[in-house]
């Protein structure tokens, strides 16, 4: 079957490409997306949407179960009923990717349903799940293929005891014990909804914190307040290998000289990503990849071979969807003849445990081996709302560079950090100064004043401290 040539071929609806598409629709190009799953890729169907909507639930559950009485609420006995939960949970997802088919059919895209392969420059092949393939001329072509989860050869994934994030946002019940293998901030993040809902939880970390690209300073406080709530770490610790017996999980463990097992219901692998890029045919077509497999491009998010783009997780860097959002604007605005630039600095990342910890910008550790700093700190507890939310964990932490007293690095470890730190990304992105954060007017009362205080305080000028 051959088809009309279309300006833009994406591969891959995720978050990266389903945006790139929609970019490219009202920049006037003829534009189709081949997707062999579903529409929102990881993001939308098993990543950020699905749990998020199962962190919400559970910690509502907590709440309603030890949270309420210094409120003067009484809520008698409360039960769970994970079935609906996660009935819940993929209603959120259907309307979610409910809506991209919305904005497809919007914006004129054409959603090739199948497996994408470049068959080569300017043809994409699209294998339909019935089999029949058809071959699509296009003058550019965005890979967007994503990542799938890293698995470990000694822990294979057997999607019943030995699982990927992707099983555990459905288990159809909650696991006594439960082993997370890897601290990073899927482990943290599904290791709390488990926790939450009655698993005990114990994390395994290779190395000696959890959260490796957060400050450490405030990953450490998140720890402390993540073992109040329950959950155990265990640091410097190797998951060598993992057996099913019967119906539980035998894991075998290294740390140091000491070795051991430990017995548990579910064991959850989350050691990192790794990029997609299986049958798209780029060794066929030259596409260089590199030692990991990614896909090495420049700064216009060009392969080395002509009018072939990739973007998002495939490319590497930090694995995150608002990242592989500004990726495929800035490709298809570049396709477009567009001046482009993508300020990496000024991403935020945001781990959604209670509390939040969400980061922009320089850790304390990066910005001091770089010059002079000055930090200013202001802890929630001081902070007139959070203490009328009865939620005061944690505090702001402003970094700024110490001669210039622009602003490096914003950490929030606080109720809605996820929310809050906005702000502190315009002021990086606006390479504000500490100054002009402290000085701008901030509602009261309102969580955001703990931004303007920490922002104070960089020059020891916080007001309620
Ligand atoms: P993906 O979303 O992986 O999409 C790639 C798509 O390409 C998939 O749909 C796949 O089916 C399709 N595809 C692959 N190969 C082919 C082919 N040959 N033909 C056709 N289609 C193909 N990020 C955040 O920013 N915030 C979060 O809170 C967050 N939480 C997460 C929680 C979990 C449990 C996980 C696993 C991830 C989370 N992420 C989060 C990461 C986020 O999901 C990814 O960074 C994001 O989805 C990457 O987008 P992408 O478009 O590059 O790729």
């Amino acid at each position: 079957m051959s088809q009309s040539t279309y300006d833009l071929i994406i591969i891959g609806a995720g978050p990266g490409g389903y945006v790139a598409g929609i970019r490219a629709a009202q920049l006037g190009l003829k534009t189709a997306c081949v997707e062999r799953e579903f529409l929102g890729g990881t993001c939308l169907n098993i990543g950020c949407i699905p749990s998020k909507a199962l962190l919400d639930s559970s910690e509502r559950y907590q709440t309603l179960k030890h949270g309420l009485d210094r409120h003067g609420i009484s809520v008698g006995s409360v039960s769970l009923d994970l079935k609906k939960m996660l009935v819940r949970k993929n209603d959120v997802v259907k309307k979610n990717t409910d809506g991209v088919a919305y904005l497809f059919k919007k914006n004129k895209i054409d959603h090739l349903k199948g497996t994408g392969r470049i068959a080569a420059p300017g043809t994409v092949e699209v294998i339909a799940p019935d089999g029949s393939r058809g071959l699509h001329p296009t003058k550019n072509i965005v890979i967007a293929t994503g990542s799938a989860p890293i698995q470990i050869p000694s822990l294979p994934f057997d999607n019943k005891f030995i699982l990927s994030s992707t099983e555990a946002l459905s288990l159809s019940e909650v696991p006594k014990k439960m082993i997370v293998v890897g601290g990073g901030y899927i482990g943290v993040e599904l290791g709390s909804v488990w926790s939450r809902l009655g698993s005990q939880v114990i994390v395994l970390e290779f190395l000696d914190r959890i959260l490796p690209p957060s400050d450490g300073e405030m990953a450490l406080a998140l720890q402390k307040l993540l073992q109040k709530q329950g959950i155990e770490f265990r640091f410097n610790t190797v998951a060598e290998s993992a057996t099913v017996v019967g119906d539980k999980v035998q894991l075998k463990w290294k740390s140091g000289d000491q070795t051991g097992t430990e017995e548990a219901d579910k064991v959850l692998v989350c050691v990192g990503r790794r990029p997609v890029t299986d049958g798209l045919g780029l060794k066929e077509i030259n596409v260089t990849t590199d030692a990991k497999g990614f896909i090495p491009v420049n700064e216009r998010f060009q392969t080395n071979v002509p009018n072939i783009y990739a973007i998002g997780d495939v490319i590497g860097g930090a694995m995150l969807a608002h990242k592989a959002e500004e990726e495929g604007v800035a490709a298809v605005e570049g396709i477009q003849g567009h001046s482009i630039h993508v300020n990496y600095h000024a991403c935020p990342s945001v781990v959604y445990t209670q509390p939040q910890l969400a980061q922009v910008g320089l850790r304390e550790e990066d910005a001091k081996v770089k010059g002079p700093i000055k930090i200013g700190r202001f802890p929630f507890s001081a902070n007139g709302y959070a203490r009328a939310m009865d939620d005061t964990d944690g505090m702001v932490k402003v970094i700024a560079d110490a001669n210039t007293d622009r602003i490096l690095g914003i950490h929030i470890l606080g109720p809605h950090a996820a929310d809050l730190i906005a702000e502190a990304t315009l002021a990086v992105e606006f390479a504000a100064s500490a100054e002009d954060v402290g000085r701008s007017f901030h509602a009261h009362p309102t969580l955001s004043e703990a931004l303007k205080e920490a922002a104070l305080g960089v020059d020891k000028k916080s007001i309620h401290i």
